[in-house]
């Protein structure tokens, strides 16, 4: 379909951004059919393609019209003005873009879940909303649709502490993140009620590998995602989301960072910020990792009913609120 002309000039294009971080040439010949169609639909179809930033880099660097964290991405997906979203991350964050721009048809990728998600149903919210009713109920955007409809408000890793302290209520009942909720505990003077979801990424990372980057690499500067253990956050040097994460390298005069998150962060520190130099180890998301750049194309081309995302008007209508109130609150 691509004449060898069009092949070698979309090599080239993948190919500066992909050798930052080990791809070679031969590899992105590989992939440069499948990024020149999926960039000719998107165009012929007035879609985006927005890719959370865990995401692999032949997504991010080769077919992304937007890079970010959960939140900028549902910014995105609110003022878009193209027919369709393509969201290229776990399920809920596509919930969330379909949520706050229903009009558009969201298209998923893969079905793809999330540990945390996954964690607490509707039936927990509510036995947790009876058991203290005096509590504002704060639910962390990596939650299903449903269980953002129980809530107040819902916030991000980078919001979170902002709209705990800006809910009226001295309780708060904040989901289903433990160790986040316990992170943010000694940050507020409010009571935080927790869950026992855990991000099973996040969990993998022990304090011991942390001290054991900071002996081998006495320079570099430790940033935990606040999904780690407040343990692993004990010893880091900083506590943020991914987006307060890039901010602090961009702002630091260091050059070593280890980045305790997933490897999709790591990566874009390689690709967009040549003179920082990660060290040490992170973990992949088997989750986010489950989509892939076919996938793009299938569901451009022709979704399948398992990839367009559809909620029943009331979830809609009752989870916007919760999500209005966190853009309110968070600015
Ligand atoms: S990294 Fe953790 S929180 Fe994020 S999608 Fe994967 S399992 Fe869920």
């Amino acid at each position: 379909m691509f004449v060898p002309k069009q092949i070698n000039r979309e090599t080239e294009r993948l190919f500066t951004k992909l050798e930052r971080v080990g791809w070679g040439k031969s590899d992105c010949t590989l992939i440069a059919p499948l990024t020149l169609e999926i960039n000719l639909l998107k165009r012929k179809k007035n879609a985006i393609i927005l890719a959370h930033s865990y995401q692999t880099p032949d997504i991010m660097y080769g077919v992304a019209d937007f890079l970010g964290d959960s939140y900028a991405l549902s910014m995105r997906a609110r003022e878009t003005k193209a027919n369709t979203i393509v969201f290229s991350s776990v399920h809920f964050m596509a919930e969330t873009a379909k949520i706050l721009n229903p009009k558009k048809t969201v298209l998923v990728p893969a079905v793809a879940g999330c540990s945390l998600a996954e964690s607490i149903t509707t039936y927990d919210v509510r036995g947790l909303k009876k058991a203290y009713p005096n509590a504002g109920v704060v639910c962390y955007i990596n939650t299903t649709a449903n269980v953002k409809a129980e809530c107040d408000a819902v916030c991000t890793s980078g919001n979170a502490l902002k709209i705990i302290e800006r809910m009226p209520q001295k309780e708060i009942i904040f989901l289903p993140d433990e160790f986040m909720a316990k992170n943010l505990q000694p940050l507020t003077r409010k009571k935080l009620i927790g869950w026992k979801g855990r991000c099973i990424v996040h969990e993998e990372f022990s304090p011991k590998t942390v001290k054991e980057i900071r002996k081998e690499y006495p320079n570099a500067k430790i940033l935990a995602h606040s999904e780690c253990s407040p343990a692993v956050i004990h010893e880091a040097d900083m506590m943020g989301s991914t987006k307060q994460m890039l901010d602090y390298v961009d702002a630091s005069k260091n050059e070593e960072f280890m980045l305790v998150t997933e490897c999709g962060l790591s990566d874009r520190v390689r690709v967009e910020k040549p003179g920082k130099k990660i060290v040490g180890s992170c973990a992949l998301c088997p989750y986010m990792k489950k989509i892939m750049l076919k996938d793009i194309l299938e569901c451009l081309k022709s979704p399948r009913p398992e990839q367009i995302i559809t909620l029943p008007n009331d979830i809609i209508k009752k989870a916007k609120k919760s999500l209005d109130l966190m853009i309110k609150l968070s600015k």
